[in-house]
């Protein structure tokens, strides 16, 4: 399937023409009738109707580089994936309730990615559903329910996982709605939060231990502590060295659960590592996964400890009717093995690095590029009004998104400030992709937006 995609020159062959009115007429027409959160983009966002590796194609034919997928890590439209949906659907899918051969395999698979003592996998469909279910276990294991977790955070959507997203951005009323169970802590951001640098982690870990003190002071108990180790809403941070180690150890201190959200980061996106805390060489209770690990097809899980698993199981609400169904573990099992087939956690690796090598160029050359957080194939572009103050450069990186989008580059802005481009490829892309993607934003740098 290598040799069937044209290369980007090909493919982007520009410039192309604006659809006809009529066309553009129908397009907003029926844009209307489904809800879709588009709201950084001008005028009509393309539809989409077909995808090739890192490209996509729209209605009128266009073809877009797709630089911020969050889930294609294989790219779009491969066949293994169709023939292996295909075959395990004209075998079996599932009746909800029982035990299938395909789920248990990929079960077993799953649980041997993950450190030694991480053997029992819970299947579910999502992101948000994954992280739901581990604070649910964290509550049954410890019998307790206060969690801490970063500000700045994203942990999904359904009411629980929402409700740990300290994100101002993506939920506006978080402060007034959080539950009291949500302990939020200080956000290790060595860019912009209130200690910068790498050598703040002491800082940070003092604002962890002083909000556990807190917990105590009032008699209550932890459940657990919930982070990425690179902090995605952040704007792709990396945590300070030795941040994670030193409050694991005061969390499990106070008998918690200390609990990795990979959903965003694992999965070999960081290219050094299959999963994000192995960077900060921590072992998690619980780890969430998703997005990747089904290329876009629902599947989300929970990997933990058998002894917390029982906890949950012996009071019994652990039920998803199509979590877990053989079609989505055929779809877990061959992104596995494409994945490992063709490299992707080491194209990740190389094209990555390449790709923030030739980003970080651009912070000489412009002095709205603040900086370049990140690794492997996740990483965020920081735009600044100001190098010493830091003001972020929250329209103008609209505007840079929305003049990508018209050169053919899919890109999106993410953060508390909405000033950080979120650079998210399916792991398959090429060195030309990561090139053509970095000389489109320099000529918008210096064109204008
Ligand atoms: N956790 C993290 C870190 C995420 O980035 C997301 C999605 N952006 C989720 C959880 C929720 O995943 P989903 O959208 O699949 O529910």
């Amino acid at each position: 399937w290598q040799m069937l995609c044209p290369s980007p020159a090909v493919v982007l062959g520009f410039p192309v023409e604006a659809p006809a009115p009529e066309t553009a007429a129908l397009l907003a027409k029926r844009q209307q009738n489904f809800a879709a959160s588009q709201k950084h983009y001008y005028g009509h966002p393309p539809q989409f109707e077909r995808g090739w590796k890192e490209h996509m194609f729209s209605v009128e034919g266009r073809a877009y580089l797709d630089m911020v997928n969050n889930v294609t890590i294989l790219g779009h439209g491969h066949p293994r994936l169709s023939a292996a949906i295909g075959r395990q659907w004209s075998m079996l899918n599932t009746n909800s309730r029982f035990h299938y051969a395909a789920v248990a395999e990929f079960s077993e698979r799953l649980a041997s990615l993950a450190p030694d003592g991480l053997d029992t996998v819970f299947l579910v469909n999502s992101g948000s559903e994954a992280v739901d279910l581990a604070l649910r276990l964290a509550w049954a294991h410890t019998g307790h329910r206060n969690i801490l977790s970063l500000l700045e955070a994203y942990h999904g959507w359904t009411v629980a996982s929402d409700a740990v997203s300290t994100s101002i951005a993506d939920n506006p009323n978080a402060l007034e709605t959080r539950p009291g169970w949500v302990r939020p802590v200080l956000s290790p951001n060595t860019y912009r939060g209130r200690f910068r640098g790498e050598d703040t982690t002491a800082d940070y870990v003092a604002a962890v231990a002083q909000k556990l003190a807190e917990i105590e002071a009032v008699g209550e108990g932890l459940a657990g502590f919930i982070a990425e180790s690179v902090y995605g809403n952040a704007g792709g941070i990396v945590l300070p060295k030795g941040y994670l180690s030193e409050v694991y150890a005061r969390v499990r201190d106070r008998g918690g659960l200390c609990i990795a959200d990979e959903v965003q980061i694992g999965y070999g996106r960081l290219g050094h590592h299959f999963w994000g805390f192995e960077h900060q060489g921590v072992i998690p209770d619980i780890i969430t996964v998703a997005k990747g690990m089904g290329n876009g097809h629902p599947l989300g899980a929970v990997i933990t400890r058998r002894d917390i698993a029982d906890s949950l199981e012996r009071e019994g609400y652990f039920f998803s009717s199509s979590g877990g169904s053989p079609v989505s573990s055929a779809v877990g099992m061959t992104v596995l093995d494409v994945m490992a087939d063709e490299q992707l956690q080491e194209n990740a690796r190389t094209v990555g690095d390449h790709l923030k090598y030739r980003l970080e160029g651009l912070i000489d050359q412009f002095p709205i590029v603040g900086a370049v957080h990140g690794m492997g194939l996740y990483l965020g572009l920081e735009f600044v009004r100001n190098r010493q103050t830091l003001e972020p450069a929250t329209q103008e990186t609209t505007a840079i998104c929305n003049r990508l989008l018209d050169l053919g580059v899919i890109m999106q802005p993410t953060g508390d400030h909405l000033n950080v481009l979120k650079i998210k490829p399916p792991l398959c892309l090429s060195i030309e992709s990561a090139d053509f993607f970095v000389d489109m934003l320099e000529k918008v740098l210096l064109e204008g937006w």
